[in-house]
């Protein structure tokens, strides 16, 4: 399989292209063709599977496909670390080479300003810790109300540190209709109950 086979567009493949990357992962050619379906994902798979092109690439396709509503944030990806929401927001830059869309990394331990401004900018994707977007959520800087594409990245680490209630509230503040796409590495119960409580009949994928 090559990442035409796909059913990505022109402008990612090319993105693809700049990146080396000549054949997709297991995940990415199982999860890509079902995400650009409009599905939710329960996706079982640990960080260097190539997870992260996995949701990455068939979201920014559905973006460019689609208009914001007064320049308001379509995506929201929760990553539970710093380190990992800046691997993925430097993933979304080398991908996007030939597409206009924008992103906000909102994570702890950067100045509030400036996401602030960026905010402010008005942009496509959100990347995001859960704690940080809370806090700027709560001070009104950050509107939620049309983010109808959700990545739930490495839920697992999630529960190990304690960002459950967080996740939840944030959810809780997502539009109903939306495109869910949920990651662990493992399906430990607890995970479990969490994906049927935020994916609506789900592709399971396990690599
Ligand atoms: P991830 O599991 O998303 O953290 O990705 C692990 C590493 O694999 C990253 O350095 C990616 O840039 C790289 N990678 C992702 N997809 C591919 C691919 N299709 N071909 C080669 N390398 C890839």
């Amino acid at each position: 399989t090559v990442f035409a086979d796909l059913g990505l567009s022109e402008l990612l493949l090319k993105g693809v292209e700049d990146v080396g990357y000549l054949h997709p992962t297991p995940i990415q050619e199982q999860a890509i063709p079902i995400v650009l379906m409009g599905r939710d994902v329960l996706g079982c798979a640990q960080t260097g599977t190539g997870k992260t092109a996995s949701f990455v690439l068939p979201m920014m396709d559905i973006l460019a496909g689609s208009r914001a509503k007064a320049r308001m944030p379509r995506s929201l990806i929760l990553e539970p670390t710093r380190e990992l929401a800046l691997q993925v927001a430097e993933n979304f830059v080398k991908y996007g080479q030939h597409m206009k869309l924008t992103h906000a990394l909102l994570i702890g331990g950067e100045s509030m300003a400036e996401q602030t401004d960026a905010l402010n900018q008005g942009v496509d994707v959100l990347i995001a810790t859960p704690g940080r977007l809370l806090d700027l959520f709560d001070r009104g800087r950050v509107m939620l109300a049309d983010c109808k594409v959700l990545v739930i990245d490495e839920a697992d680490r999630m529960l190990d540190m304690g960002f459950i209630p967080d996740v939840e509230r944030i959810v809780s503040m997502l539009p109903p209709l939306r495109q869910t796409l949920f990651f662990s590495a493992t399906m430990a119960p607890e995970i479990r109950k969490l994906a049927d409580a935020f994916l609506q009949n789900p592709k399971e994928i396990t690599v």
